[in-house]
This record gives structure tokens, sequence and C-alpha cells, in this order.
């Protein structure tokens, strides 16, 4: 496997991949006026699927690249949006930069999909579906061209709305992920109700499992019971080759990790992308 990522040169692009600066406690007017002024961008995170050893697809992830204090991490605050009434601005503004990227990867032969991170507190009001929809059309992006990220825990709260939401977004035919699986407490039955495309399987599982054999347990559970739904399984938190290597035994689709490529801005990206898709026309 180092073989093919030296052939894809993904790795060495990592030392591209910013820092983040010290952290801070923002107040949600300062976060509020980054937004609107377009400091929060989406950097992309390679999704690389382990049968073809090309870059199939990116999850965006919010990055404040604030003026003076530096690259701020999403924990800095997306919590502080989520207690207010602006987390939904954040993803739209989010979506809506990740969509017109991946336009124009589309256009230059770049066959690959997004996967954009929903919050819980999103999914309560059911225009929610409608308004994504609108986003990815307007920008001429086909639906089953992008993912949805909604964490076990996530889909669980205050149930009915968020089973409509997801359902509608399913309808229309994007893909749906349930992110860090195996760290909320859904209930089997819960998530049989949610039509879910994909099974993330949470980074703790993936970073013990070659130690502990609870873990490795859990991840071959996962591989195999999103094979028997008809879902595509994703590791994420890859780190090391040996990881790597035994999902791909398991018989794991996709995986995601700092082995791979961390997450990086849209040039970094662009260069990852040019290497590591060879459906490219160029
Ligand atoms: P997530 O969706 O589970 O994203 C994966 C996180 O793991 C990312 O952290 C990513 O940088 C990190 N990661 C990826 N590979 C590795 C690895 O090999 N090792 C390690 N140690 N970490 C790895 P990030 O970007 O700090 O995001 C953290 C969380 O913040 C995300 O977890 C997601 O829940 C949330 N988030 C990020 N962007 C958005 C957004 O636009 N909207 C919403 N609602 N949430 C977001
Ligand atoms: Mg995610
Ligand atoms: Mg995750
Ligand atoms: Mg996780």
């Amino acid at each position: 496997i180092s073989k093919i990522l030296k052939e894809l040169s993904l790795t060495e692009t990592n030392s591209d991949a910013p820092r983040y600066a010290q952290q801070k406690a923002f107040t949600e007017t300062e976060i509020v006026a980054a937004l609107e002024s377009h400091q929060i961008q989406p950097h992309f995170q390679a999704k690389l699927d382990l049968s073809s050893n090309t870059i199939v697809g990116a999850e965006a992830l919010a990055r404040w690249l604030h003026p003076t204090l530096g690259l701020q991490a999403p924990f800095s605050f997306i919590p502080v949006l989520e207690q207010g009434q602006y987390i939904d601005a954040l993803t739209f503004s989010l979506l809506r930069q990740a969509v017109a990227k991946q336009q124009e990867w589309l256009e230059q032969g770049h066959k690959m999909s997004i996967a954009v991170n929903l919050s819980p507190n999103s999914l309560h009001d059911l225009s929610f579906a409608d308004r994504l929809t609108e986003i990815v059309t307007d920008a001429g992006i086909a639906t089953d061209n992008v993912v949805f990220e909604v964490t076990e825990t996530a889909a669980m709260q205050d149930l009915a709305p968020a089973l409509e939401n997801l359902a509608r977004l399913r309808l229309r035919g994007f893909g749906l992920s349930i992110d860090d699986f195996g760290t909320g407490f859904a209930s089997m039955e819960q998530l049989g109700r949610i039509a879910f495309t994909e099974l993330k399987i949470d980074r703790s599982f993936v970073s013990t499992m070659l130690e502990k054999n609870e873990s490795r347990a859990i991840v071959e559970f996962s591989i195999n019971m999103a094979q028997k739904l008809g879902m595509r399984s994703v590791a994420e938190g890859v780190e090391h080759g040996e990881e790597l290597e035994l999902l791909r035994e398991l018989g794991c689709d996709h995986v995601q990790g700092y082995f791979v490529a961390k997450p990086v801005d849209v040039n970094a990206f662009m260069t990852q992308l040019a290497r590591g898709n060879r459906c490219t026309a160029a």
C-alpha cells in the first residue's frame, strides 16, 4: 500500500496541511460576522476507494481563517452557533462553497462526491431538506453527488422531524451517512427506519483495532452490517498503513484519515485530486 500511496503522492501534500492556531473563546456576534465576510470556508479531506485506489470524494470540513489569530478549528465556533439560530447559515454557506468547487472539479473531469456535516439542531425544521436541495441544484450538481453526514445521536434527537427531514433528503437522491458510528446510542430499529447509504466507523475504533480485540470486532461487525444492508462502509481516522491493510482485508469500501490525506485547503486538495483521481480527462 505504501507503493500505491507513493504513486498517488498524497502523503507528501500532508505537510501542506495547515495547523490550528491557538484556540480562543469567541462570541456568537464575532462568529456570525466571520461567516458573513466569508472567513469560514471548507477544507477538504480525501476519501480513498480501496478497490480502485483512487480518490472518490471528499468531506468538507469547516475552517475559520481568522485574519489575525490564524486558522480556527470547528469546535471553536460550531458549538457556539449550535446554541443559537445561525447554525443553518453555516451549513448553507459551507454547502454552497463546497458544491461550487465540486462543480469546477466535475467540469475538469474528476468524478467525485462531496460530503457535508449536518447539525442535529437543523433537523427540527421541515423546510431544511428543501433548502439544501435548492443550494445543490442551483449549483448544477446532481443530488446523488452529495452526501450528508449525520451523527447517530443527532439522528435520534427529536426523532419524528429528524426522520422526516432525512427521509426527504434520501427521496431527493442525496446520500446519507451515519457519522461516528458506534459512539451514539441508536437502536438498530431506529437506524433501520432511515435509509442510510453509508456507515462511517468512528475513529476511536479504527485507531485501536490493531491492539484491542473489542475494537477490531466492532470494526468488522460494522463493515459486515453495512454490506448486508447495502450501505457503503467508510473508516475514519486511518493514520497507519497497517490499519489500512486490515480494513482492506475486512472488506471496507472507503478510508479517510491522515495516512491518506489530511484536510487541506481548496488549492492543496486540487493537487491531490489531480494525482489521485484517475478519471481525470486532463
Ligand atoms: P467529523 O465529521 O467526524 O470529522 C472528522 C474529524 O476528524 C475532522 O476534525 C478531521 O480533521 C479529523 N480527522 C480526520 N482524519 C483524522 C486522522 O487520521 N486522525 C485524527 N486524529 N483526526 C482525523 P475537524 O475538522 O476538527 O472536525 C471535527 C468535527 O466538527 C467533525 O467531526 C464534525 O462533526 C464537526 N464539523 C466540521 N465541519 C462541520 C460543518 O461544516 N458543519 C457541522 N455541523 N459540523 C462540522
Ligand atoms: Mg463527518
Ligand atoms: Mg466522523
Ligand atoms: Mg469521529
